[in-house]
C-alpha cells in the first residue's frame, strides 16, 4: 500500500473554516496557511463564499491580483470601518497637495532669485519646511515670495521664458 506520509496542510481558508482542503481548492494559491489574518479580514468583511465566487469568475491570471486588492480593501475596512481604502487614498492626496504647493513655492523662489540675480537662498536666509501632519512651511529673511503663486503665476508675471530671452 502506498500510504503518503507527504502532509499539504490546509490554506488559510480551509483552516479557517476547518473543512478539508482539496486539491485544486480555489482560495489555497491565494491564502496560503502561514497567512491567516489576510483570509480572517477578507471573510470578515466580504464573506468566504463571495470571494469564492469573484475568483471563479475570473481568469486564472487575474486571480492573485483580485485576492490580494480584496485583502488590501479589507484590511483597510478592519482598521478603519468608517472610510477604508478612501482613508488612506485621501491621506496620500492631501499629502499630495501639500507636497505640490512645497513644490511650487520652491519654484517661486527659484524663479525670483533667478530674475533678481540674488545669490544663492541660503546666503539670503535659511527655509524651514516641515514635513509633518501639518503641512507647515515657512521662511526666514525677507524675500517676499506668496506661497500661493503657482508655477505658471510667476512664470507668466515675469514674462516667460527661463532663457534669459525675455
Ligand atoms: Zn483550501
Amino acid at each position: 500500500m502506498a500510504s503518503s506520509s507527504y502532509y499539504n496542510p490546509p490554506c488559510a481558508a480551509c483552516k479557517f473554516l476547518r473543512r478539508k482542503c482539496i486539491p485544486g481548492c480555489i482560495f489555497s494559491p491565494y491564502f496560503p496557511p502561514q497567512e491567516t489574518e489576510k483570509f480572517v479580514n477578507v471573510h470578515k468583511i466580504f464573506g468566504a463564499s463571495n470571494v469564492a465566487k469573484l475568483l471563479k469568475e475570473l481568469l486564472p491570471h487575474q486571480r492573485a491580483a483580485a485576492a490580494n486588492s480584496l485583502a488590501y480593501e479589507a484590511e483597510a475596512r478592519v482598521h478603519d470601518p468608517v472610510h477604508g481604502c478612501i482613508g488612506v487614498i485621501s491621506s496620500l492626496q492631501r499629502q499630495v497637495n501639500r507636497l505640490q504647493k512645497e513644490l511650487d513655492s520652491a519654484n517661486a523662489d527659484l524663479i525670483w532669485f533667478a530674475c533678481n540675480d540674488m545669490p544663492p537662498p541660503l546666503e539670503v536666509g535659511r527655509r524651514n519646511v516641515d514635513f509633518g501632519g501639518g503641512g507647515i512651511f515657512y521662511q526666514t529673511g525677507s524675500v517676499p515670495i506668496s506661497y500661493d503663486m503657482t508655477w505658471n503665476d510667476i512664470y507668466n508675471c515675469h514674462g516667460g521664458g527661463m532663457d534669459g530671452s525675455n
